[in-house]
């Protein structure tokens, strides 16, 4: 089974063998994920980005086809569908072979100032990814004078690690998919397998390597209602923002075959209004805007069903809205908003503070009302 895969050299294949992560590990997912090009990166693409100094540029994306991530082969974070891009045999043949395919597809980098290179995991984790194949990856990229931005968890930041890093590529920034800033949200929501303390730990480390640190927090993970995600997310930006560099909100887009996903399909969880995440911004802007940090709420299949949204109707004016703000720093952007389903979302939010349902009371939650009441 792919479990051992990643653990390949023997010892700890053997604890966790035939785990089974239904339903992502059935044979025909396997056989799906399996069919894909192992040379090939997962996705490429370029998007308008700034630099560390504000000027606008153009970045390129570069996903690879990886091993994954460890923590995903052992247990994995219950909104995270990576699994989807991954394949336990990649060989460092195959990394390098990807790396000079994404090259081919964005004409060598033409036009970007800044790559950012997602591997599904962390970069820097030599069971997830062959050391010669990072090591080529954070030189190129700094002799040819890119910004670098890599992802990583937090406890898998040591120093000795980081100084490697920083050797190769001094000043990149590594973003670390911290979520929530609340160790019960990191256990029992996203089942992070890191706690704040570790992260605080690794924050501090990146510093002392001169690295610079990027923070992700996902806006309304599983198991939890509409208006604790808003109140809860507030708090957690402020606490977050002066300890790092620029902060990236994400909404819950609901991936496939992923914990949050099953209880999306069984009404138990609708992915967060677009109208909270006004009011967040709203909310935080005065403390935040005039701080070093850069934050970006960036509605990942904003509209859509399985992402962040409203009624339909006002869905896209308010994502254009939220974008332009990412860019503009106005609250102004979201002057004149307004549609009739601001009241359903006024309503579900205060009912969320006023009766005692778990997991909220949104209306998208069609289970009848006793089972409602009675949810874990
Ligand atoms: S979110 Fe990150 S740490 Fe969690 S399982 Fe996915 S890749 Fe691993
Ligand atoms: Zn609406």
């Amino acid at each position: 089974m792919g479990a051992s895969g990643i653990l390949g050299d023997g010892k700890k294949a053997v604890k966790v063998h035939h785990l089974v992560k239904a339903p992502e590990n059935t044979p025909q997912s396997i056989s799906r994920r399996e069919s894909w090009d192992a040379t090939k990166p997962a996705t490429v693409y370029k998007t308008p980005e700034m630099l560390q100094d504000g000027t606008p540029c153009t970045a390129a994306t570069v996903i690879l086809r990886t091993k994954g991530c460890v923590w995903w082969w052992k247990s994995g974070c219950t909104f995270c569908g990576y699994f989807n891009d991954v394949r336990d045999d990649v060989s460092a043949d195959d990394l390098f072979a990807q790396w000079e395919e994404a090259k081919r597809q964005t004409d060598d980098f033409k036009g970007c100032k800044m790559i950012k290179v997602y591997t599904s995991g962390t970069f820097f984790e030599d069971r997830e990814n062959p050391p010669e194949w990072q090591e080529m990856v954070l030189k190129e990229t700094h002799e040819r004078g890119l910004e670098l931005i890599v992802e990583a968890q937090a406890h898998l930041c040591s120093p000795e690690k980081l100084s490697w890093v920083a050797e190769r590529h001094p000043g990149c920034t590594v973003a670390i998919g911290l979520e929530a800033y609340d160790d019960t949200v990191l256990r029992f929501h996203c089942n992070k397998g890191f706690s704040t303390k570790t992260w605080r730990k690794s924050v501090s480390d990146l510093r002392d390597a001169g690295l610079r640190v990027k923070t992700y927090l996902l806006f309304k993970p599983p198991f939890m209602s509409e208006g604790d995600a808003l109140n809860l997310t507030c708090e957690w930006l402020k606490e977050v923002a002066p300890l790092s560099d620029e902060v990236s909100i994400n909404p819950m887009n609901i991936q496939k075959n992923t914990v949050v996903d099953r209880i999306f399909r069984n009404r138990e969880y609708r992915p967060p209004w677009l109208w909270s995440l006004v009011e967040m911004i709203e909310r935080t802007h005065d403390e935040i805007v005039n701080s070093n940090c850069r934050t970006i709420v960036h509605p990942t299949a904003g509209g859509r069903i399985r992402g962040a949204h409203n009624c339909k109707k006002c869905d896209a004016e308010v994502v254009a809205a939220i974008e332009r703000y990412s860019v503009s720093r106005d609250l102004r952007e979201f002057k004149g908003l307004d549609c009739d389903c601001k009241n359903v979302w006024r309503t579900e939010i205060s009912n969320d503070f006023s009766l005692p349902v778990p997991l909220g009371q949104g209306r998208d939650r069609r289970l009848s009302r006793v089972d409602m009441v009675r949810a874990p």
